[in-house]
Formats: C-alpha cells, sequence, structure tokens
C-alpha cells in the first residue's frame, strides 16, 4: 500500500478523508483529539505544496443537511493547530465546492461540509463518489475509524482516483494493529470488556489464535462465567450466547491460551443508588444484586498476566466505570497497562476514555482512534477503506 509519503503533492489537488467526527455543544468542539490527529498529514500535505481538500463526516444527519451536525465549527480549531487559515464551504459537492476546489492554491486548506449531508455517501452510491472523485488528483484515507464502512468517501470514491494511498494516521493504525494480528511478540495479552459477547465473538474467537492470555472483564464475564454453571445473580448475561461461550472456552483449552474471568466483583443494584456496593467472589452472587466492576483479587490476577506481557491489546472497559463506584477496576487495569513495559495498544472508546481521564495516554504505545474499526481489523476481516487503497483499479 502506498502512503502520502510515496506521491508527488505538488501543485496537486489532494483529497483527504479525515475523521473529524468530534463532539460539539452550543457550535464548540468539547473535544480535539481527533482533529489533532489528523494535523501531521495535513502539514505534510502543505509542506510539499499540495492544495488541501478535507472531508469528513459529523454524527448521524440522515442523509440531509442539518446544522447540528455541520463542520464549520473545526474551522477555527483546525485553523489554530495547522497555524494557517482554514477555508470552509457548505456543501461537499456541486458547482460552489467545484468553484472553490479549482481557486485553490498549493499550501491552502478547503474544508468541505459533512458528507453524510448526502444520503449517498452511506449508500456508497456510484454518481455521488464521481462527483467527489472529480475534485481529486490524488486521494488519501486517514480516518481508520470509519475503514470497516463502504462508503461514498471512504471506498466509493478511492476507487476512482488513480493515485491513492494511505494517510500518517492510518499508516500508524495499520502498523500497530497488523503486527498484533501478524506478528506479535509474546507473552500477549489480550484483555476485553465492555457489555456484550455478542459484539466480541470474533475477536476473542480470532485473539485464541494469536495470543497467550485473554482476560475477560466487564458485563459480558457474566455470559462466559453463567455458561461455566457459576450463579450471577441480577448481572446482565446474554442467555442465547451461553454455547458461543463454552465453543470459545473449549478453543482456549485446546489451544492451551489462558482465558481468564473474573473470581471476584463488586455487586450492587444501579436502581438502589443507597446501596452500598459490596466485593464478593463470584460463586457468593447474591440472587437480587448485579456485578458492576471486577474485584481486588480479579485486579491482582490480571495484574501479573500484565505485568508479564510484552505485547498488550485492550479493548472494553471492566465494569460500569462511568459512576466512579464502579470505576475502580477498569482505572487499575489502565495503570497496570501503563506501567507494564510492554507494547501496549488501546482501542474502543471506553477504554481511552479511562486511560486518559487517569492521566495516561502518552504511556500507551499506540492509542487507537478507531474503536469498531480496530476491533474487526483484529478479527482478521479485511477493512473495506484499507482494501480499496491497496487493489489496483
Ligand atoms: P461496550 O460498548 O460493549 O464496550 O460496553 C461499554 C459499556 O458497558 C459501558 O457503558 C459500561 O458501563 C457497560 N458495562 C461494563 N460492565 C458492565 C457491567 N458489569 N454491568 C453493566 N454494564 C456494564
Amino acid at each position: 500500500m502506498r502512503t502520502i509519503r510515496d506521491f508527488n503533492l505538488r501543485g496537486r489537488r489532494v483529497f483527504i478523508r479525515v475523521d473529524f467526527n468530534v463532539p460539539v455543544k452550543d457550535g464548540c468542539v468539547t473535544d480535539d483529539t481527533r482533529i489533532r490527529a489528523a494535523v501531521p498529514t495535513i502539514q505534510l500535505a502543505r509542506e510539499q505544496g499540495a492544495k488541501v481538500i478535507l472531508a469528513s463526516h459529523l454524527g448521524r444527519p440522515k442523509g440531509a443537511p442539518d446544522a447540528k451536525y455541520s463542520l464549520q465549527p473545526v474551522v477555527s480549531v483546525l485553523a489554530a493547530q495547522l497555524g494557517v487559515p482554514v477555508q470552509f464551504v457548505p456543501d461537499c459537492i456541486g458547482p460552489e465546492v467545484e468553484a472553490r476546489v479549482a481557486a485553490l492554491q498549493p499550501g491552502d486548506v478547503l474544508l468541505l461540509e459533512n458528507v453524510r449531508f448526502h444520503a449517498e455517501e452511506e449508500k456508497n452510491d456510484e454518481a455521488f463518489a464521481r462527483r467527489l472523485a472529480a475534485l481529486a488528483d490524488i486521494y488519501i484515507n486517514d480516518a481508520f475509524g470509519t475503514a470497516h464502512r463502504a462508503h461514498a468517501s471512504t471506498v466509493g470514491m478511492a476507487a476512482l482516483v488513480a493515485e491513492r494511498g494511505a494517510g500518517l494516521l492510518m499508516e500508524r493504525e495499520l502498523a500497530y494493529l497488523g503486527r498484533a494480528l501478524h506478528a506479535p511478540e509474546h507473552p500477549y495479552v489480550a484483555i476485553l470488556g465492555g457489555a456484550k459477547v455478542s459484539d466480541k465473538i470474533e475477536v476473542i474467537d480470532k485473539m485464541l489464535d494469536v495470543a497467550d492470555a485473554v482476560l475477560i472483564g466487564g458485563a459480558m464475564a457474566y455470559t462466559f462465567l453463567k455458561a461455566r454453571g457459576v450463579e450471577v445473580g441480577r448481572s446482565l448475561v446474554e442467555d442465547d450466547k451461553l454455547d458461543v461461550a463454552r465453543t470459545l472456552e473449549a478453543k482456549a483449552q485446546a489451544r492451551n491460551v489462558r482465558l481468564r474471568l473474573p473470581t471476584d466483583h463488586v455487586v450492587g443494584d444501579v436502581a438502589r443508588p443507597d446501596l452500598e456496593p459490596q466485593t464478593v467472589p463470584v460463586t457468593a452472587t447474591p440472587s437480587d444484586l448485579a456485578g458492576y466492576d471486577i474485584g481486588p483479587e480479579t485486579v491482582a490476577a490480571y495484574r501479573a498476566e500484565i505485568a508479564a506481557a510484552r505485547l498488550i491489546v485492550w479493548n472494553g472497559p471492566m465494569g460500569m466505570f462511568e459512576q466512579p463506584r464502579y470505576a475502580a477496576g477498569t482505572n487499575a487495569i489502565a495503570a497496570a497497562v501503563a506501567e507494564a513495559g510492554a507494547i501496549s495498544i488501546v482501542g474502543g472508546g471506553d477504554s481511552v476514555a479511562a486511560v486518559n481521564a487517569a492521566g495516561l495516554g502518552d504511556k500507551i504505545t499506540h492509542v487507537s482512534t478507531g474503536g469498531g474499526a480496530s476491533l474487526e481489523f483484529l478479527s482478521g476481516l479485511e477493512l473495506p477503506g484499507v482494501a480499496v487503497l491497496k487493489n489496483p483499479v
């Protein structure tokens, strides 16, 4: 796959699909992480004399213009970070866009309006993709977080531009995640949490091919525990996934992978905030309470696995960490990953938030910008937005 560094950009119209899907409140960007992450690619293009065209989606505007999802608030934030003016046009196709693109000078930056203001974007409509492609001499995808979706700005138009490749952020994502998938260091410890087993079956299955230990936390642990015959009270269980859990356990055993489950947990009742949470062994779960966090014994066991690892991949919180009383387990795992001295890759909005809230983000080797995309990639699936960058037209 070619990257932005492989092209002669001087004087060319370089269309960069970025991920500016940032939170906006009252017309202001409240978290600029994704904008900052795209800056190196944009700066490189400018320094090489490209005419830079930026496109992104923001939110879910249902295929029509909606001021709430405008990319306009990004303009001033991006301009401040680049140290140059950023132009904005209130659409992503059409005569005005074409005129503004035609007027660009080398080094200029033009941000297009939200591509999802057209329903054709998510349908990967060919005519729409052609109109986007007509704006570009070179297509660069730097939006790893949407690479698992075959949309017009991520796949359709890319196939129509002869010169195409990855941006620096996309390249970095593929390098780290690719290493975990294809050439992992050992011991390799995968930590998987979150609400549902059903979302993570494929990634757990794949991890059992490559990892030495898979540490399970969050609500999805209860489906595994119940499948082992443990009474888990009111904890969240996916009863239709008990067989899947048993199959995964059998695979772990056959492959000699340590599939670890919590041995103790913090139980309570979110509907009764007056009730003090208690820490109990998972085998002693009161029938009227639910587990919301892993307990200290589990943290210690997981920490020992993490401390011995040379490669760690973490996706999904260990409990209902949005509530401080159920956040200790997730925070302890974040600290253990940061201190491990291993290559660490953290993905998924919740785990990334936990790491950042603990001020540990810079101690993680690679914080992935893509939750769903990183899970699909680590499951061994080919992301359409990546595949199209590789294949000849
Ligand atoms: P996911 O989107 O699958 O990564 O799940 C994240 C969500 O799972 C977070 O909002 C957590 O609050 C929630 N969660 C994690 N553990 C538990 C649990 N033991 N009980 C209920 N919700 C949980």
